[in-house]
């Protein structure tokens, strides 16, 4: 993912407390271009996988799974607020409350084999919120796909402590004193 990278390093900044704001290409505005190679890599990922739907959480996370669907030709169902519902509580990493994520039973059932397709990955919290929605529905979670990670903010452990495989296309190892250390992979 050199064009991920090259995007990150030429447009990313960071913020006090770990944040890295990608509002010119992911976040706010967004390069088709980019979210389309960021669809075929995780295709390239999870393809081997027995995935039948892919799932997100709104917003951020719709571009990149609508990407990946579309390619493999699955459905796409995104968490939100929604009444009559499945619900979990989500702690915001860039809002610092917690919130309820909720998504229909109607979308989310024993036969399908999910994978999570999210924008960032840092304390995992969104995540784990996923998780536990999948295991209330009685789902199978096949992966997670992250477009950037944090390393720093310790997500990828905790979820690999329960077993999920995590995929990320871009590891940023540090953002201190705004230098964005992204990991070669
Ligand atoms: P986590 O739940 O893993 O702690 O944080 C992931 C969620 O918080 C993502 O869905 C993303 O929307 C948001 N997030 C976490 N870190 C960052 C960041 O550095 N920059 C941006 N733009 N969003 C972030």
């Amino acid at each position: 993912m050199q064009l991920l990278k090259k995007r990150i390093l030429q447009d990313g900044k960071c913020y006090e407390g770990g944040i890295l704001k990608v509002d010119g290409f992911i976040n706010h505005q967004m390069d088709p271009v980019l979210m389309k190679s960021i669809g075929v890599e995780f295709v390239r990922r999870f393809a081997a996988t027995n995935v039948n739907k892919i799932m997100t959480i709104e917003a951020s996370g719709i571009a990149p799974a609508i990407m990946t669907g579309y390619l493999m030709d699955l459905p796409v169902v995104f968490a939100k607020t929604i009444q009559n519902a499945l619900s979990t509580t989500v702690h915001s990493f860039t809002k610092d409350r917690d919130y309820e994520v909720v998504i229909s039973a109607d979308f989310l059932t024993p036969n399908d084999n999910v994978l999570f397709v999210d924008d960032f990955l840092a304390y995992g919290n969104a995540a784990l919120g996923i998780l536990d929605l999948i295991e209330q529905s009685g789902a199978k979670l096949v992966g997670m796909g992250f477009i950037i990670e944090k390393a720093f903010q310790n997500g990828r452990k905790i979820l690999e402590e329960k077993g999920v495989r995590v995929e990320s296309l871009a590891i940023i190892e540090d953002l201190s004193n705004c230098c964005i250390k992204i990991k070669d992979q």
